[in-house]
């Protein structure tokens, strides 16, 4: 099962996509927590991601598009994963079809988490991970992007007829509910 998990910065991607992973037994596979990684441990590909990670703005495309290419070909995604944080524009989006496609690989969903804007910028504001872009800020300019660039790549999979919205709000186990009755129908 190949599924892409999305919504704008704290709509519970990875509370969510950690969820799906055991209760599914696919590996989750998110692009801003390999950044992460990278940027701690200093490697050329953390050092060139870092600045735009810590600005609030996307890296460039090419460099994310080289990363999922790659990271897909490992034996722990060959039976398929949850992409969390991907793809990020429809750029990306267009690309990772062309990548699927020279490998006879699809999409079985898009699941699209809908949270109000008031309640997401409380939840990331109020989150506590330590992490660098979740001043109020750094938030600010997430939002905008995830509007101007992130938004449209639902329109990309809803014409391709993949796009499942799901209501991001209330419990934890509420919202891991009604992922999984959509889920349920390809697992
Ligand atoms: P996330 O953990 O998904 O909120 O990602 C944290 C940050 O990593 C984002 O604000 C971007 O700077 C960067 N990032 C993660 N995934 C992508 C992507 N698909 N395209 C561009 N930048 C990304």
């Amino acid at each position: 099962m190949r599924i892409i998990l999305f919504g704008p910065p704290g709509a519970g991607k990875g509370t969510q996509a950690k969820r799906i992973q055991k209760a599914y037994n696919i590996p989750q596979l998110s692009t801003g927590e390999i950044f992460r990684h990278h940027i701690r441990t200093n490697t050329p590909l953390g050092i060139k991601a870092r600045s735009y990670i810590n600005h609030g703005k996307l890296v460039p495309d090419d460099i994310v598009l080289g990363l999922v290419e790659e990271t897909i070909k490992e034996e722990k995604y060959r039976n398929g994963y949850i992409l969390d944080g991907f793809p990020r524009t429809v750029t990306q989006a267009e690309e990772f079809d062309s990548i699927l496609k020279k490998r006879g690989e699809s999409i079985d969903a898009f699941i699209g988490l809908e949270v109000p804007k008031e309640e997401l910028i409380s939840r990331l504001a109020s989150r506590g991970e330590g992490r660098s872009d979740d001043d109020p800020e750094k938030i600010k300019v997430r939002l905008q992007v995830y509007h101007q660039e992130t938004a449209p790549v639902m329109h990309y999979y809803a014409e391709k007829g993949l796009y499942h919205e799901i209501n991001g709000t209330g419990s934890i186990e509420d919202i891991s509910e009604r992922i999984q009755d959509v889920l349920n129908q390809f697992a």
